[in-house]
């Protein structure tokens, strides 16, 4: 039921404070013509709405949260802490610069600590999410060909592994995308690669995911990216899943010019619900002068805004979603220079893990030796024999209360669940839900309808999701 049904007129109250400043009423055009519809409820009727509602979803401290690609990590209570500062939340973006200086000072550490972690020089914190960095990182790489008179230099290369926000933020900065086929391993095809490239004087660069979304480490990685340098390249990491390599490999030391980050996934911010989110996009000195935004200069106490040379302008306003840079310092500077490599061997750990055990039952997709912080088991053998898919095996980890990896991505593996157990989990969650997964094989083969009608247990069944995407009801009808 919507809080709007629940509504009853005259049961709200409003506590508002007293009005400390002159009433201004506004001019009868910009009124409204009816009343607003606000639901009309007791707080304690109200507070039961919501605990349902937070009831009816699966979070990550519901329960077991695999959902490969998106590192859905527990997410430390102390970093909400920091954020809730009033310090922080209570500030005006226009205020002088010396009355903010602690915020400042959080940009400045933050930009620093980002760039030591992926060997870069210069950060700024503007993007909002993922693909919004990504289109900030090919933005720069744009501004630098045209600063060097490269006008024909629009077509970018991305592999078909890519996740799919990379061709589309490509589109969108105007550029041609190349598709680039993997080899049977699940790596980047260096001979095609190689054959796209020689001689080729209209590439503007490469966007790569290392791992890649199979979870798969490219060892030619430095090949890779001087191929693209040679031929006048620049080369973007797409750095949303760091979680594998943090503390270990730097993207700047394996040949990238630039890179983003998702502070909502590998750095500890919630997600999954819409929001807010950061993708901080890092590069190398020579393209700072093209970086959008403000930057923070000058020495501690005496923090500026700084803004680049030849800025390509602004991304978002001010510095970005700036509680989610507070909440990714505080898991940065609580983790620290040990911390940081030891989650990332945990994530590696468990995710090798879970991949050996699964594979007694399981057919793990490009079948490596050790996958990094993610595995894709494909469920094409399965399908075949019991006519039971990927998506009745995540229907039936549902009633088990476990969210479904990732499924049908990556698009090389047609059955495809990509799992991401991250490092937050124990030992005792992972063989739980290696528990659930075996069974849920067995029960393919001796019951399959029991899947295709899951779930069963959850508070909706199976969802028309066609239906839901075509003919989205976004909003609610009032009488
Ligand atoms: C999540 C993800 C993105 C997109 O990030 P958003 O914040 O959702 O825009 C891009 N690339 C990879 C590899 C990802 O996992």
């Amino acid at each position: 039921m919507l809080v709007f049904e629940k509504s009853r007129p005259g049961r709200g109250i409003s506590a508002l404070p007293e009005c400390d400043v002159d009433i201004y009423t506004l001019p009868d055009e910009d009124m409204r013509e009816t009343d607003l519809h606000l639901p009309e409820m007791a707080e304690v009727d109200l507070s039961r709405h919501y605990t349902e509602l937070a009831k009816k979803a699966h979070g990550v401290n519901d329960g077991f949260y695999p959902l490969g690609s998106c590192t859905m990590k527990y997410n430390p209570k102390v970093n909400e802490k920091t954020a809730s500062f009033d310090e922080f939340t209570q500030i005006h973006p226009l205020q002088p610069e010396h009355t903010v200086q602690g915020c400042l000072q959080v940009i400045k550490e933050t930009e620093e600590s980002l760039a030591e972690i992926t060997g870069m020089s210069n950060f700024t914190l503007q993007p909002a999410a993922g693909a919004h960095g990504e289109f900030t990182g090919l933005l720069l790489i744009k501004a630098y060909h045209l600063a060097n008179g490269d006008t024909k230099r629009k077509k970018i290369i991305v592999p078909d592994s890519a996740h799919g926000t990379n061709p589309a933020s490509a589109v969108m900065a105007g550029m041609d995308v190349i598709n680039v086929d993997s080899t049977p391993e699940g790596l980047v095809d260096v001979a095609k690669l190689r054959e796209v490239c020689e001689g080729n004087d209209e590439i503007a660069g490469l966007m790569l995911t290392n791992p890649n979304t199979a979870g798969l480490f490219d060892p030619n990685i430095k090949e890779i990216t001087d191929i693209i340098h040679e031929c006048g390249g620049q080369c973007y990491y797409d750095g949303a899943n760091l979680n594998a390599i943090m503390g270990w490999a730097r993207p700047g030391d394996m040949g990238f010019d630039c890179v983003h980050l998702n502070l909502h996934k590998t750095f500890s911010t919630p997600h999954g619900g819409g929001g807010p989110g950061s993708g901080p996009v890092g590069c190398k000195e020579h393209l700072a002068k093209f970086m959008p935004g403000l930057t923070v200069e000058g020495e501690e106490g005496s923090l500026a805004f700084a803004k680049a040379s030849e800025s390509l302008g602004e991304m978002k306003n001010f510095y970005g979603n700036f509680l989610v840079v507070v909440k990714a310092l505080t898991y940065i500077k609580m983790l620290g220079k040990q911390g940081i490599p030891e989650a990332s061997k945990n994530a590696v750990l468990n995710a090798n893990y879970m991949m050996n055990k699964l594979s007694a039952k399981y057919d793990i997709a490009f079948n490596p030796k050790v996958c990094m912080h993610e595995f894709v088991m494909d469920i094409a053998r399965q399908a075949k024999e019991t006519g039971v898919t990927a998506m009745d095996i995540a229907k039936g980890l549902l009633d088990n209360n476990i969210h479904p990896p990732t499924m049908y991505f990556p698009l090389t593996v047609h059955e495809a669940l990509m799992a991401e157990p991250c490092e937050t989990e124990s030992k005792e969650t992972l063989d739980e839900a290696i528990k659930v997964f075996l069974e849920l094989n067995d029960l393919a083969y001796s019951d399959p309808e029991a899947l295709h009608a899951a779930p069963v247990k959850t508070p909706v069944t199976r969802l028309d999701e066609v239906g839901a995407a075509r003919h989205p009801v976004l909003k609610y009808e009032f009488e």
